[in-house]
């Protein structure tokens, strides 16, 4: 299967998905160059960040990724975007499944954002959040993709010339054939895109097995629920558990924390409390040049190899308003990603192995910084993070954590899971 996602953390949700159902699955980092470039795997899922940039742009982004998994003998294409639907009018969803349908040369794909055990849930065509109707929800007010209308037959037609139009829920709820009927239907009358009602993971699981012989599909995580049984029915999964057979590389194990969040200090306090060293890295030190990446190393240099250690510059915000007011916030947010992210390749070269990350874009530094193309995920930590194991640069087990995710004891029981 060849997943295309519109953002790097919505592409690391499907391909935990996909990994849980029992696909080998790779997450591959921006536009691969070419199918020569793209890993062996059941599912490869390549994250853009195309949701909120210039149409033409992410037309090409995906058009070109699709290109590439085509090439490399994808049977099914799937495009995601967030189970919000996140997108304005001149949004990308529309777009980008238009081109790729194109691409495929088939004349009706799907639309199923819903994914009920977060509460998002899709009913006569509309989304809801919880008891919310989306256009309700806190999501009419986001910075980037504020959604006011929460049909998303109006939403998806205002993106796109083919017509869309709706498999309810009264095909939906009577299972695959009644769908697959449904789906025959709708196209008869003209739709090209169909938005699909889902209130439950069976009706996901169903809808799945339904397009299991649609060229594309399109829609949130939970879309891809039923997916893996498709290609697990025609005998082409090559492995049981993909998880269970996950290698990890021996060595070194370090935490590297930028994200300020509740969420991730909450986390640091519970790491320190249990023993874990730590060392805090002051933004100013390093804008004043009294503190270094050289310094950094150095502590953690003599700390046991043993055992893992933490260096983190997360702050409470009182700290990083001052931090803010006096080196400007986007320089002291490059300042601090870029140490961390030179931090980690220091740590790689003194034989560190495993390394969380603690924020999103501090996440992106270090993997721009040490090299990383793609991803092989392995096993859950927290919903949504998983280790996964580099490809390109040295060897390295990595656990990207967006910032808000996870358990409070994340960083102290997230290195059982490594054999
Ligand atoms: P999250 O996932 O929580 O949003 P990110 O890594 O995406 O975390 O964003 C956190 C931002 O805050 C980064 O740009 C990081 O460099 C910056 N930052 C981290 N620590 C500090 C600090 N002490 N003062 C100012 N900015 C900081």
């Amino acid at each position: 299967m060849g997943c295309i996602a519109d953002d790097f953390t919505g592409g690391t949700d499907l391909a935990v998905t996909l990994a849980r159902g029992g696909m080998r699955t790779v997450q591959v980092i921006g536009v691969p160059e070419d199918a020569a470039a793209l890993p062996d795997a059941d599912a490869v899922v390549v994250a853009l960040k195309s949701r909120t940039s210039a149409k033409s742009d992410a037309i090409t982004q995906s058009m070109n990724s699709a290109n590439a998994l085509l090439d490399a003998g994808a049977r099914q294409l799937f495009f995601k975007y967030c189970s919000t639907f996140d997108s304005t009018d001149a949004g990308n969803i529309g777009p980008v499944a238009e081109a790729l349908l194109l691409r495929v040369g088939n004349a009706f794909t799907i639309a199923c954002p819903a994914f009920p055990a977060n509460a998002r849930t899709v009913y006569q065509g509309h989304l809801f959040v919880g008891d919310q109707l989306l256009s309700e929800s806190p999501l009419k007010d986001h910075p980037l993709t504020p959604m006011l209308d929460a049909n998303l037959v109006r939403v998806l037609q205002r993106q796109t010339r083919l017509p869309i139009g709706l498999v309810p829920y009264t095909d939906v709820d009577h299972g695959p054939h009644a769908i697959t009927r449904a789906f025959e239907r709708v196209r008869a009358e003209g739709t090209r895109i169909g938005i699909v009602d889902a209130l439950t993971e069976r009706h996901l699981r169903d809808i799945g097995a339904a397009a299991a012989d649609l060229p594309l599909i399109t829609g949130g995580s939970g879309m891809a629920l039923g997916l893996p049984d498709n290609f697990r029915r025609q005998g082409l999964l090559t492995t049981t558990d993909p998880v269970a057979d996950f290698q990890a590389p021996k060595g070194r194990a370090a935490i590297l924390a930028g994200s300020c969040s509740a969420t991730t200090r909450a986390q640091i306090a519970a790491a320190r409390t249990s023993g874990i060293p730590a060392f805090e890295v002051d933004p100013l030190a390093l804008a004043d040049g009294s503190l270094s990446v050289t310094h950094i190393a150095g502590w953690a240099a003599t700390q046991d190899t043993a055992a893992p250690f933490l260096i983190y510059s997360s702050a409470a915000p009182d700290v990083i308003e001052r931090v803010q007011a006096e080196l400007g916030r986007d320089a002291a947010g490059a300042l601090v990603e870029q140490t961390l992210a030179n931090v980690a390749q220091a740590l790689a070269t003194q034989g560190v192995a495993r390394l969380i990350v603690a924020g999103g874009e501090t996440s992106g530094a270090v993997v721009g910084t040490l090299g990383i193309h793609a991803l092989e995920i392995g096993p859950e930590i927290d919903p949504g993070v998983p280790w996964t194991r580099a490809r390109g640069g040295l060897p390295l087990a990595l656990a990207l954590k967006s910032g808000n995710f996870g358990a409070p004891d994340f960083f102290i029981k997230a290195w059982e899971l490594l054999p």
